[in-house]
């Protein structure tokens, strides 16, 4: 059977995951109510503005569903702004900034600061063959990680060389990077591949 795997529609590049899933044989869906939520056996929680879909979550009446379906184990996966929603902890936050939780991780928001608003780099993955071009927009870092986080990938060259920029931890995942950004669909299939066997 195909997975069902939302897609958070309450802002962001929602589109562009769901095309992704698609292509990967998933049954994607856009959730913005809890029922929805309940259908889905994984959730992408795409780009955008942390703290503007934190807010839209609260007045869906969505993040504590969300906080719910995380902690009973419903697989997850966060980009750019989605993984702030997936982070414990936030550095550079908004003041009172919230997230859904559950990944074990510190993130810094903006963390490659405003003069490098965006940028591109080939990144090794962790469990993928080639390199993956990685698309930063106004992206955040991983500051810190517990020991039941693996690391899958950091930034390579420049400044910010060794900092990290995805992770995994149990049925979560989570990239500074927006891997649904062009045609290589690999970083969602280890995603597709974590809810087949959760
Ligand atoms: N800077 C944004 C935030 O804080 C994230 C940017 C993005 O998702 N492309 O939410």
């Amino acid at each position: 059977m195909n997975p069902t795997i939302g897609v958070l529609a309450l802002q962001g590049d929602v589109r562009e995951h769901l095309t992704v899933l698609r292509s990967l044989g998933a049954d994607p869906i856009s959730v913005r109510r809890p029922a929805e939520l309940a259908a889905c056996d994984g959730l992408v929680i795409p780009g955008g503005e942390s703290t503007t879909m934190v807010k839209l979550a609260r007045i869906f009446d969505l993040l504590e569903p969300l906080r719910d379906a995380v902690r009973g184990g419903l697989p997850a996966f966060g980009t750019c702004a989605g993984m702030i929603m997936l982070a414990d902890r936030i550095e550079d936050g908004a003041v009172g900034q919230e997230t859904i939780g559950g990944l074990h991780i510190t993130v810094r928001r903006n963390a490659f600061g405003r003069q490098v608003d965006s940028f591109e780099e080939d990144l090794h993955v962790e469990g993928l063959a080639d390199q993956v071009r990685a698309v930063f927009i106004r992206a955040p870092w991983v500051e810190a990680v517990d020991d039941d986080v693996e690391v899958l990938a950091r930034v390579e060259d420049g400044p910010a060389a060794g900092r990290i920029v995805a992770v995994r931890q149990g049925p979560l995942m989570a990239t500074s990077f927006h891997p649904e950004v062009g045609s290589d669909g690999r970083v969602h299939g280890m995603f597709v591949d974590l809810v087949r066997s959760a």
